[in-house]
């Protein structure tokens, strides 16, 4: 590109800087010029523009070095056109020690090909538009309230991003009392997390997702968008539970968890309804409670599975979730973590009969009841008859009748 072939209106223009204020007058006058700024944007009713740029080196000035400091640039407010095509006076400013611009009443007339737009961080400069990184108004921190463009964020809104995670989230709480009702057992649900036979990384996902309501549902609050498991109604919380694609399985899921509960009165204990698929909140009419620890490691491990397949499509579009692929994962993840009790009750009666004390199991078996029991012996686990079916189901056992290989649509 030869840049001597362009025009160059603006060389024959001498231009002239004058002192800006200093931090202390600037200070001293920021609030004057504030109101003024905001008296005007109500006089005209519209969106104010902004008027300021920077001299821009003609169209092409990709050529320009990297880095330039703020105090080299040219800065003018635009004002009225001239009269002649694309050109505009002109009236230059300072940059102040705080960035911001000020006019200094000595006009220019300049080819609007000399504009280079910029950005405002707050009410001062940070540079030109096609330069700055971050823009203020694309990007900002997570977890701030009300999404304020970056340059707006003070410490309280940095303090609750990075906080955010730590906190006991009043808000998911409240958010569940909403819709489910007041009563839930937030107690108990948290002990099956930190006390239950689960690790993070199989109860992690369901607790950030679904309790702390973090997954992310493209029609949540109003917004309309089609779920992305079964295109057929809107992708929210009202929704997903009884999405008809992992609603088949939930269903079956349920009828299995009410055979190995007994119920109470001739009432089944669990009920199809978002308390026990989000919750997994059992007796929820009565006195609700939570599934033993044992099937609430299932309940979560399952959510798991189900997230995996919505983070999927959402990475791909085209990807086609599979309920009968998330529950069958699921039962063989979750019959491999009780399994892996049996192990760790072998080691424990090892070292008892190496130092000589009595060993048993009920401490164990009490948390693996009503899906599993260990043997004193130690020398099988012993499945109840329905997480025996489960894990033919899952092909995660060999079996007298079904071999591991059998892909059942169930
Ligand atoms: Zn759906």
């Amino acid at each position: 590109m030869n840049k001597s072939s362009k025009k160059t209106p603006q060389n024959n223009k001498k231009i002239e800087f004058v002192r800006g204020q200093t931090l202390e007058e600037e200070m001293r006058t920021e609030g004057e010029t504030t109101e003024e700024a905001e008296t005007t944007v109500e006089d005209t009713g519209a969106i104010q523009r902004w008027h300021y740029y920077a001299l821009g080196g003609g169209p092409d000035e990709e050529d320009q070095p990297e880095h330039i400091d703020k105090e080299e640039e040219s800065y003018f407010r635009m004002d009225e056109p001239t009269g002649q095509e694309n050109e505009r006076h002109v009236e230059l400013c300072t940059i102040s020690p705080r960035g911001h611009l000020i006019p200094r009443e000595i006009w220019k007339t300049l080819h609007t090909d000399y504009f280079a737009p910029l950005t405002k961080w707050g009410k001062g400069i940070m540079g030109k538009t096609n330069r700055v990184y971050p823009h203020p108004n694309q990007w900002t921190f997570e977890n701030t309230p009300g999404r304020k463009p970056i340059d707006q964020i003070g410490v309280n809104e940095i303090y609750r991003a990075l906080t955010a995670t730590k906190r006991t989230a009043p808000n998911c709480m409240q958010n569940w009392e909403k819709r489910l009702g007041p009563g839930i057992p937030w107690r108990a649900i948290a002990e099956n997390v930190t006390k239950g036979l689960g690790t993070n990384r199989d109860t992690s996902s369901w607790f950030k997702n679904i309790l702390h309501r973090a997954l992310y549902l493209k029609g949540k609050g109003g917004q309309k968008a089609a779920c992305s498991a079964c295109y057929q109604e809107n992708e929210d919380w009202i929704h997903l539970w009884r999405c008809p694609i992992w609603a088949r399985h939930w269903e079956i899921i349920i009828e299995d968890i009410n055979k190995m509960l007994p119920p109470i009165q001739g009432t089944e204990r669990v009920k199809v309804g978002p308390d026990f698929i989000y919750l997994g909140i059992i007796d929820e009419d009565t006195t609700p409670h939570v599934l033993p620890s044992s099937l609430a490691l299932l309940h979560a491990i399952i959510w798991k599975y189900i997230i995996m397949e919505l983070y999927k499509v959402s990475q791909n579009e085209y990807y086609k979730v599979s309920a009968n692929e998330a529950f069958r994962k699921a039962l063989r993840r979750y019959t491999t973590r009780i399994r892996a009790n049996l192990r760790k009750a072998q080691k424990a009666r090892a070292r008892s009969i190496h130092q000589e004390y009595d060993h048993n199991n009920d401490l164990i078996n009490k948390k693996l009841q009503p899906v599993a029991h260990i043997d004193d012996e130690c020398e099988e686990i012993e499945w109840h008859p329905v997480v025996h079916r489960w894990l033919a189901l899952a092909g995660a056992e060999e079996h007298d009748t079904i071999t591991p290989t059998f892909t059942p649509e169930w």
